[in-house]
This record gives C-alpha cells, structure tokens and sequence, in this order.
C-alpha cells in the first residue's frame, strides 16, 4: 500500500514577515535619499469586510516605515468626486501608490475609476495598461494576489518550466493575470472556470494547482495528483464561521507534496506584495528625480 503524504506547509505568515522585512529595509535606504514611499488607500461606504482589510493594508504599510493614508468615503460619494480625488492624488508627489478597494457601490463604475489611476500608481496591478504588460511580458505592477502566489512557488524553489499548472478560477484580478505568470516562467497552463466540462480530469493531471473560485471543498484529495503543489487563494466561511479556502485543507494534505493553509497562507502574503509595488513605485519615482 502506498504511504500517503503530509504535505510540507508553505507558511504565508513567515514568507509575508520576511518580504515586509526587505521591504522595510528598501524603504530606509530610499528615506535616506530623501523620499518616503507613500499609499493612499481609498474606500467608500461601509462595508465590513473591506474595513478590515484597508486597516489592515494601512498598517502593513505603517509597520515597514511607509507613508500611508486611509481616505473613507460615504455611499453617496459620486463617481465624478471619487474621480476628482484620483485625479489630485495622480499629481501628488508623497503619493506613489493608489488603491480603491473594491467593490465600489453599484452607482460607481469601478472600471473607469481604475482606468482613472495612473499606470506608474497603480499598485493594485488592475490597470488595463498593467494587465497589457504583464501580457506581453513588459514592466509594469503585477496584481498582488497572484504576484504573492509566486513568490510562494519561489520561497520553496519549484521550477515551473515544463510543469502542468491548472488554475481554477479565471477573475481580471487573480485567476488570468496568475496564468499569465505561470506561463511566463513556462509552464503549461490550463485555465478553468465554471465551464469546464470535467474539472477532476484537468485538475489530476497537474503538478501544481491553484483554487481561486470562493467555494469550499472545490478541491478534494481525489482530484489531486500525488506529490502536488496546491496554492488555495480562496477565503470562505465553514459552518462554524471560520475562515477556509477552497481546498479541502484535511484531505488535500495526505495527498499533495506542499500546500499553503487558509488562513495564514496566500492572504498576507497579498498584503506583502502590495508593499513591494508600493515601495517599487517610489524607487522608479526616486531614479526619475535622480536621487541616487
Ligand atoms: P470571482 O471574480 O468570483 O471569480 C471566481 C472564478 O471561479 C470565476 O472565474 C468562476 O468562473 C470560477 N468558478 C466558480 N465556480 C466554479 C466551479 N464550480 N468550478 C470551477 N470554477 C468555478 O472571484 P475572485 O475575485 O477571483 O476571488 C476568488 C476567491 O479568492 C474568493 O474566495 C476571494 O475571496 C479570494 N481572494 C483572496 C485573496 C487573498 O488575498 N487571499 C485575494 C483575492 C481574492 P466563471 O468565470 O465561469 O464565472
């Protein structure tokens, strides 16, 4: 009988603390050049699960010596207001990062305000003119959420090249800019979605996968390859109210080789990368005024 395996857990937590750490490092070489990188996060109405991740980005930012700034809004905000005030924060120069948590309310269209920020701040990486160089492999803000995935592919040394990569789930901000990614460092990608005809079949022939749907369980032990590397992005509630991803957490693991837990897995390490971009954003500001 074969021995089942015990995942080796990819520690978001200790990754996220060690990025937050470099970045911390980076920000106090480039303070003393004189400039401070700076994020505005700005969030209208009130709702409650959007609170807690702007504090908790805010403070991210805070804790690794950046300037950050936290502008709520009420529901009433127009979309030319929320505009207006992008547009001001464009021409800021403290400002190196601009960040609209979504959703936005219904009256707002989110697409023109993120068209609306410019490419060199945003660090959100949604930008039609980000998602276009990520594409076509130019420079530009990789979005957080898969750009942290990465560096969890990264922090345990898997090459990609050559291997099967399917990702389920295929969002603007997580799913397609995260194939793009796993293309990029040439593994062969497989894109599902709520459309696939046969998901399992895709699924058990990968040798990494990762869940981006926000439903539980839509990976279970018997849609996994052993040996492989599962990367859960989603965040969902269990019967008790807890936070749970997408994977199977208890099944999964007795069958893949790595596995990133929920919480304390891809979640601060979104939160990290945000920082990188933020802090990456000020250095190409810091090169363009020639403070050296
Ligand atoms: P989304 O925009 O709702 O996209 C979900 C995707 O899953 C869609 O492409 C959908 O397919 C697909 N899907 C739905 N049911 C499916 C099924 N049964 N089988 C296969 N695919 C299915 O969500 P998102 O913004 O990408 O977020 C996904 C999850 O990640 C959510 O739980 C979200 O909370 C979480 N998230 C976490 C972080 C973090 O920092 N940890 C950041 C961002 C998002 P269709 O396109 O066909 O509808």
């Amino acid at each position: 009988m074969s021995t089942p395996y015990s995942a080796k857990i990819i520690d978001g937590n200790a990754l996220a603390a060690q990025t937050r750490a470099t970045v911390a490092q980076r920000t106090a070489a480039l303070q003393a050049r004189g400039l401070t990188p700076g994020l505005a996060v700005l969030l209208v109405g009130d709702n409650p699960a959007s609170q807690v991740y702007v504090r908790n980005k805010v403070k991210a930012c805070t804790d690794a010596g950046l300037h950050s700034v936290l502008e709520r809004y009420p529901s009433t905000l127009s979309e030319a207001e929320l505009l207006q005030r992008i547009e001001g924060l464009n021409k800021d120069p403290a400002i190196h990062g601009i960040l609209v948590q979504l959703p936005l309310p219904a009256h707002i269209d989110a697409h023109k305000v993120i068209e609306a920020i410019s490419p060199a701040k945003d660090v959100d990486g949604f930008h039609v003119a980000s998602a276009g160089a990520l594409m076509v492999g130019q420079p530009g803000f990789w979005p957080c959420t898969p750009y942290g995935c990465m560096k969890m592919l990264e922090s345990i040394g898997y090459d990609l090249r050559g291997k099967h990569a399917v990702v389920i789930g295929r969002s603007n901000i997580v799913g397609k800019p995260m194939a793009l990614m796993l293309l990029q460092q040439n593994a062969t990608v497989t894109l599902c979605h709520s459309a696939t005809a046969d998901l399992k079949a895709m699924t058990l022939q990968a040798d990494v996968i990762v869940a981006a749907v926000g439903k539980r369980n839509v990976l279970t032990a018997d849609m996994v390859k052993p040996g492989a590397v599962v990367i859960d992005v989603g965040m969902n509630r269990n019967d008790e109210g807890k936070l749970c991803g997408d994977v199977d957490f208890a099944g999964v693991r007795l069958v893949a080789g790595y596995i990133t837990p929920v919480p304390g897995g891809v979640g601060p390490m979104t939160i990290a990368m945000l920082l990188v971009n933020t802090l990456e954003a000020a250095e190409r500001d810091a090169a363009a005024r020639g403070l050296t």
